[in-house]
């Protein structure tokens, strides 16, 4: 694990042993978090929803089972927020959307209840991108978040409001939603810990759906340790959700203090080409020079580290800028003025249904779904959505090539570092941000980025794990190692 004197913020695993203990109440804890809510987050902007009455209950209800002798769960007391397209019953999950602006589930999400379960204390619900389209957070119709690193820059995105809630400590740890690099880009431009889970490993029951077949929920944490633990928690088989792995993966936890007791001695590493941003203008020196960095701490940790090429791993972006819109468009008819939240009226029903749509969609939302229905529309469905899908295919055989001679991949998260509003206002700019996360959601593999010193500007700079499908434990191995190496995250701090 890393040094963390040098930030004021305790970890998750930190908290829950004051909390099992009896050292600190949970309601004190949760006190606190909502007082730094309080005085922060009219300029942040994390979250959407503040469940302040809703967080002291449960912290409550954490401390009463302290005093009783119960065991209050692994995550006993720890302050968590949860993406706003995550399910919660009773409170509004909105997407980021004005087409969902007032729509309140009936239900709760299979890892809110997980969490619950385990004791930890939901803060409430933070701002994305609408429904998840955009790497910036500033896509959503509620305003954009601020990075608290420089509040001039943005946090990434989709789960940028996740990402920030933590680096403001706001909540000690968060879940994001990850479709296209979500989790893991804004990690990186927060200095944190992001994961991704293979897909099907957490359940999306209760997840808002994006593009259903890329979709997984992960933690954002400050360290590896509290991303292993709240990992632990969340995952595991679901039966309401058909993608849900049946199979048990082994506790992350273990596996991390595992790597910190023997090392990861003989783990072969494989740096990815055609992802290291080497010779590409739109990565800046920094990140390449950090990816190069990373992997020479591995070596040196006693890894086996080679250079292997995965040609279509950079043709990735091109398909998923296909299946991705493909599935929002289908998934996203349901929004249709009827069912779900906001109505305009009209005179008949066809036109209802266009006002609603045109009233409660942003721009992104509605270029996604014209791309996805002109892709699956007959006459241009083989030309576009098959050969995306085709390209996928192609893709997940060569990683599972490669994947025969190492049990982990690297490259940077992000080509970049966080960058300021408006900086990529044109739509493509965006999008090849997510080239070095897409990968691993069109394979369905996991991946993880851990900070790896500062880049240009005295921001953090992430470094990606990719491991084979179920095998986060030697992923989360990696991660502990490349956390202990890591130079210190001395940012610039928060600014006032
Ligand atoms: N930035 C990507 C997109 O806009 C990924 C989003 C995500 O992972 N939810 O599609």
């Amino acid at each position: 694990m890393s040094d963390r004197t040098s930030s004021p913020l305790p970890t998750a695993a930190a908290l829950t042993t004051a909390v099992r203990s009896g050292e600190r109440t949970a309601v004190s804890v949760a006190e606190e978090h909502l007082a730094r809510i309080a005085a922060g987050d009219d300029e942040i902007h994390a979250f959407n929803t503040v469940m302040a009455d809703q967080a002291l209950a449960a912290a409550a209800a954490v401390d009463e089972k302290v005093a009783a002798g119960e065991d209050p769960g692994p995550l006993a007391g720890v302050p968590v927020a949860l993406k706003d397209n995550m399910c919660t019953r009773g409170v509004a999950t909105t997407c980021s959307s004005k087409i969902l602006e007032d729509w309140v589930p009936p239900y709760d999400g299979a890892v809110v209840e997980r969490l619950q379960a385990a004791g930890a204390v939901v803060m409430g619900k933070t701002n994305l991108d609408e429904f998840a389209m955009g790497s910036s957070t500033e896509n959503s119709a509620f305003g954009p978040t601020l990075n608290p690193l420089d509040t001039s820059r943005v946090p990434g995105g989709s789960s940028g409001g996740s990402a920030a809630a933590v680096a403001a400590g706001f909540s000690a740890v968060s879940l994001g939603s990850d479709t296209g690099g979500s989790i893991r880009q804004p990690a990186a431009l927060c200095g944190l810990v992001g994961v991704k889970p293979t897909y099907g490993a957490v359940s999306r029951y209760g997840l808002v759906a994006f593009a259903s077949s890329l979709d997984q929920i992960g933690p954002f944490a400050h360290d590896v340790t509290d991303a292993a633990m709240v990992f632990d928690v969340i995952a595991g088989h679901d039966g309401r959700d058909s993608t849900s792995i049946p199979e048990q993966l082994p506790s992350m936890t273990e596996a991390v203090a595992a790597s910190q007791a023997v090392g990861i001695d003989g783990l072969r590493v494989g740096i990815v080409t055609e992802l290291s941003g080497r010779g590409l203008d739109a990565f800046e020196p920094e990140v390449v020079a950090a990816g190069a960095a990373a992997a020479d701490a591995l070596a040196a940790a006693g890894a086996k580290v080679d250079e292997v090429s995965i040609p279509t791993a950079v043709a990735g972006l091109s398909a998923y800028y296909m299946i991705a819109p493909a599935e929002a468009s289908s998934n996203l008819a349901r929004y249709d003025g009827v069912r779900y939240g906001l109505r305009q009226p009209g005179p008949n029903t066809a036109s209802m249904m266009a006002a609603s749509r045109t009233a409660g969609f942003g721009d992104e939302v509605k270029r996604r779904i014209m791309l996805g229905t002109y892709a699956l529309s007959a006459g241009y469905y083989d030309a576009f959505y098959g050969k995306a899908q085709r390209i996928r295919t192609l893709m997940i055989s060569e990683f599972d090539k490669v994947y025969e001679d190492f049990d982990v991949l690297i490259s940077p998260t992000s080509p970049c570092v966080a960058f300021e509003f408006g900086a990529k206002a044109d739509p493509l700019t965006m999008y090849y941000n997510d080239v070095c996360t897409i990968p691993a959601n069109l394979t369905g593999h996991p991946a993880m980025s851990v900070p790896f010193g500062l880049g240009a500007h005295g921001m953090p700079v992430g470094v990606q794990i990719m491991a084979p499908a179920m095998q986060e434990a030697d992923m989360f191995r990696t991660a502990a190692a490349l956390e202990t190496a890591a130079p210190a995250l001395e940012t610039q701090g928060a600014s006032e």
